[in-house]
């Protein structure tokens, strides 16, 4: 069956200008890092995109890397554009980005000019794309002129091959280069995408403040902590969840400590007490100061409808800012 957009799709969502640019992002974005691979139920993977879509989120981001395998999130995309979301292009923001191992070789991963150029081509093609919206550095390469990294990045631009540029995981003193070199060659940095969570804070010491006097936006990766900032390890590590998957490098169960379950228990409570479950209130703290949209990602729809109801209650008073620290440094 066709698939047709939701009418209401923009009556509740809210978007924030990102940075001092043009682009309005949604305040809730869907990344497609797990559960849009090729090993993923195709079926799934389309019924949150298209959820997402008509819940007013239009913006998601992926990378050449995300799968598994290398390359399929990319072309699980391709085939949702194709097959259900053609018409809607011009109604999205689709990013992608390079850095990571991609290929074998001395040009599979970092920040080379060959590098980015070539992935760019290769994830327009899996994703069936002419441009994409947001073309990212993933990481900084330290053994790269910045300048050439940079340079690759306005090239593409030039090239009508990405509307904008981004950077991520790129530390304080980096991203003040990257901004001055993006400056002088006329494609202005667009948005910085850094990890941001009540468990990890270290864009308050000083990128969020250049980032600010920039005019730079920004997305905040992994805000739930990968499902730790949820209600989903209070009560054990259920089978179907990220920490219980045998592949997960990034999340396991080592990491779902007693300590941290016993901060998630509290602020679990002070959710409640505000209305809102668990995973709501972790995304309104990402987005109480200025960050532009904070990044989930999902492994079911009913999580995405979860999560965007976070825009009913974005606001913190003092006192509940004050508990939050008081747990979190408890
Ligand atoms: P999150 O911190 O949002 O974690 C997502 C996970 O949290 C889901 O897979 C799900 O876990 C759980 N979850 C989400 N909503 C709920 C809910 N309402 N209730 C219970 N559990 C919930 O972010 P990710 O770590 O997935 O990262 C998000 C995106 O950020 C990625 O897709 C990618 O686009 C980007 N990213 C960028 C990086 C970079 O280097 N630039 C690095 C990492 C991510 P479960 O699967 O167990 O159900």
């Amino acid at each position: 069956m066709t698939y047709i957009a939701s009418n209401n799709r923009y009556s509740d969502m809210k978007y924030n200008y990102c940075g001092r640019s043009g682009l309005k992002l949604p305040v809730i974005s869907l990344g497609l890092w797990h559960n849009f691979g090729g090993v993923d139920p195709f079926e799934n993977s389309k019924s949150m995109l298209l959820s997402a879509f008509d819940l007013g989120i239009t913006h998601f981001d992926l990378a050449n890397n995300y799968g598994p395998p290398p390359g399929s999130a990319e072309e699980t995309l391709g085939h949702i554009l194709k097959s259900d979301l053609a018409s809607y292009r011009d109604e999205l923001i689709i990013s992608t980005k390079a850095g990571y191992g991609m290929w074998e070789g001395p040009y599979g991963e970092w920040g080379s000019k060959k590098y980015l150029i070539s992935s760019l081509d290769q994830s327009l093609k899996r994703m069936g794309l002419n441009y994409v919206d947001i073309f990212y550095s993933h990481r900084f390469d330290p053994d790269t002129p910045l300048e050439e990294t940079m340079g690759a990045l306005d090239q593409v631009v030039r090239q009508g091959k990405a509307l904008y540029v981004g950077i991520s995981n790129y530390g304080v003193e980096e991203t003040k280069k990257a901004i001055r070199i993006l400056k002088d060659l006329g494609t202005p940095l667009l948005i910085h995408q850094p990890n941001y969570s009540m468990f990890n804070r270290w864009i308050e010491d000083g990128l969020q403040d250049v980032l600010e006097e920039a005019g730079v936006g920004s997305i905040a990766f992994g805000p739930l902590a990968q499902g730790m900032l949820t209600n989903r390890y209070l009560g054990g590590i259920p089978t179907d969840s990220r920490a219980a998957k045998e592949e997960s490098i990034f999340l396991n169960k080592g990491d779902v400590t007693e300590e941290k379950i016993y901060k998630v228990q509290q602020l679990n409570e002070l959710a409640s007490n505000r209305g809102q479950s668990l995973a709501q209130m972790s995304l309104a703290w990402v987005l109480r100061g200025h960050v532009t949209t904070a990044l989930i990602g999902a492994s079911k729809v009913s999580q995405i409808e979860e999560n965007v109801k976070t825009i009913n209650n974005l606001e913190f008073s003092n006192e509940e800012l004050n508990k939050i620290e008081n747990i979190l440094n408890g």
